[in-house]
């Protein structure tokens, strides 16, 4: 014969945890209106940092100096020379 019991106490839950309402938006028109305009704006940012991003690092390749834009074939020397405080 088995007494185990179901509830176990010791599982309970203590604190108390602020769950957010599901339904926050309440017109709903407006609220998709201004996300999709969020969300075009946030792509724009992103196409633009991903075109920063290629520049540089097709700058990088070609040892362009970032801080006085001169190529050098050693870039590190140049920047260990003339710009040492220089922080990316
Ligand atoms: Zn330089």
């Amino acid at each position: 014969m088995t007494t185990v019991s179901a509830r176990s106490p010791s599982t309970a839950r203590s604190g108390t945890r602020t769950i957010p309402p599901a339904r926050q938006v309440g017109d709903r028109a407006e609220g998709q209106e201004a996300a999709e305009a969020r969300a075009t704006s946030l792509a724009d940012q992103l196409a633009a940092a991903d075109k920063e991003a290629k520049r540089l690092a097709r700058r990088a390749r070609n040892g362009v100096c970032p801080c006085c834009h001169r190529s050098f074939a050693n870039v590190k020397k140049h920047m260990d020379n003339r710009h040492p405080t220089y922080q990316s």
